[in-house]
């Protein structure tokens, strides 16, 4: 554990490490006051802070890696930061250690319209990827509903997706190369700006791996075309269950949407009056199905999609009649998460993955739940890709409703590993689900994922105590963890 909390013990690293960083960066680019350092003390998992002991803000990638050199001889552990969008704690700083912020990494190096490719800095914004390639009639198809603000940096250690990620693809299907730089100092380039690289698929490995192997220096991403055409279907039903079972059926029926979207009564009512989307709130749950490409090829599917959800029990079916329509409806689902601040101070987002066919029975699990931790759950998520978030709705001011809102979130996660999922879809392990990690992988698989952190990070700095818990840990939550009555690993030490 590297968290010193010390500040006897902090100060005098801290004098050390500052000086060594000031050598290399100009000095507003190393920050450690507590006013300069506050800003970065957590994620978007709001619930965990720690004050980070120093954070660099370098500017070119040769500063990157003089800071990476300096930290592993001082033997510090690195944060690497994007926006700090994060949902699972995964840039959340430690004590004793270096945030290393990308915000200065910003550039878009080159936009290869004819290669249909971008090469951009870490700390590019993910939607600034798309408005530079707009005049070419071009687009960066992974959409984070945070895309306003998260970083293609961080996006790449998530392996973010997003509403049209169902028919074109995660992170890792859109990004070609990965420019990083390891714990040693050196600079790595994985995959290729051809369609494949020979060799292990190190990129595959790489995306996803939540800033514990290497910092992200420049990701060449692949753009392409917009659709001539898009339009939305907009499905109430009157029970979850039917729902749900529409979700898996216009899959069954071989369409795939550019996005299926889906609501539960409880998000709809919170989001409608803020966003005035044109919502059914009287429906159980709604769903937006999305059709694009061609004006012929969208007609079509569109009749298909209806034809599909109707013989589902939809109660109401609309089709968007214009460009304006379809953002409007999009908007409500687009602007869920903040609506929840509506209606409660403080909400919990849950991130499992569950075959298409349990979405019914997920989510009257979740319904019993609320009942058992007597808290409110919304539900909107990407049905299609059978992703869920549940919002968790608490107010951390009344004592207890935090730890009830984790044990409900956990409670999720198994749920979701029952059925055949897993417990995170897009949002990463972080810290908010390293526990979870022990219900999903055995210990030998956890070995399996520590050889992989020991194979780029040799002197387990970057981003330690993330995503991957320790043998100790699990037999920790194994002791804690009482489910149905059994020990969760009584083969396990007990201390
Ligand atoms: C309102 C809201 C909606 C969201 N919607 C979605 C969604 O639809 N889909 C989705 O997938 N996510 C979503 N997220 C989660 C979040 O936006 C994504 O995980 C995003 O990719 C994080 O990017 P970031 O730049 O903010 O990274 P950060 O939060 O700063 O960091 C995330 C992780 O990436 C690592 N990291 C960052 N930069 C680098 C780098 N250069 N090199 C190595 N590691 C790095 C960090 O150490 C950390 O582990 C949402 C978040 C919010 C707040």
């Amino acid at each position: 554990m590297n968290v010193l909390s010390d500040p006897a013990l902090i100060l005098p690293r801290q004098r050390k490490v500052v000086s060594a960083l000031r050598a290399l960066l100009p000095a507003y680019a190393v920050l450690f006051n507590e006013e300069d350092t506050r800003p970065y003390e957590c994620d978007g998992l709001a619930a965990y802070r720690q004050l980070p002991m120093v954070v660099a803000l370098p500017e070119n990638e040769a500063q990157v890696v003089a800071i990476l050199n300096t930290c592993r001889d001082l033997k510090v552990p690195i944060v690497p930061r994007g926006a700090g969008t994060g949902l699972s704690g995964g840039a959340m700083p430690i004590a004793d250690g270096v945030v290393l912020s990308t915000a200065k990494l910003n550039k878009i190096v080159k936009l290869d319209t004819f290669a249909r490719t971008a090469v951009v800095q870490p700390g590019v914004r993910n939607l600034a990827i798309s408005d530079a390639a707009a005049p070419h009639n071009l687009y960066y198809a992974p959409d984070p509903s945070s895309q306003i603000a998260c970083t293609i940096g961080g996006n790449v250690a998530e392996n973010s997706g997003g509403v049209h990620c169902l028919k074109y693809g995660l992170t890792v299907h859109n990004v070609l190369r990965v420019r990083m730089v390891t714990i040693d100092g050196n600079i790595v380039e994985l995959g290729s700006e051809a369609l494949d690289a020979p060799g292990l698929d190190l990129l595959a490995v790489f995306i996803g791996s939540e800033g514990m192997l290497g910092i992200v220096t420049e990701v060449t991403v692949k753009l392409i075309p917009k659709p001539q055409a898009a339009r939305v279907i907009l499905a109430s039903f009157d029970d979850v269950v039917k729902g749900g079972n529409a979700v898996a059926n216009v899959i069954a029926a071989g369409i795939i949407p550019a996005g299926l979207e889906m609501m539960d009564q409880t998000s709809s009512r919170m989001v409608e009056p803020f966003v005035k989307a044109g919502y059914d709130i009287d429906a159980a749950a709604i769903l937006l199905c999305e059709s694009d490409g061609t004006a012929e090829e969208v007609e079509e599917e569109i009749g298909r999609m209806s034809e599909v959800l109707n013989g589902s029990g939809a109660t109401r079916i609309e089709v968007s009649q214009s460009e304006a329509e379809r953002l409007r409806f999009w908007s409500g689902r687009k602007n869920a998460f903040p609506a929840a601040g509506r209606i409660s101070p403080d909400y919990y987002c849950m991130d499992g993955t569950i075959p298409r066919k349990h979405l019914a029975r997920v989510l009257l699990g979740i319904a019993d739940m609320e009942i058992k931790y007597g808290l409110r759950c919304a539900n909107v998520f990407h049905a299609g890709d059978g992703n869920l978030h549940p919002l968790i709705l608490f107010d951390a001011n009344v004592p207890g409703e935090f730890d009830r809102a984790e044990l409900f979130g956990a409670d999720i996660l198994e749920l979701c590993v029952e059925v055949g999922g897993t417990i995170t879809g897009e949002h990463g392990v972080g810290i908010e689900k390293i526990n979870s990690m022990c219900v999903q992988f055995s210990a030998q698989e956890r070995e399996a994922f520590f050889g992989v952190k020991r194979a780029f990070d040799t002197a387990f700095l970057l981003n330690p105590d993330k995503a991957i818990p320790t043998l100790h840990r699990c037999a920790e939550y194994g002791k804690m963890h009482v489910q149905r009555g059994q020990m969760k690993f009584p083969e396990l030490p007990r201390f």
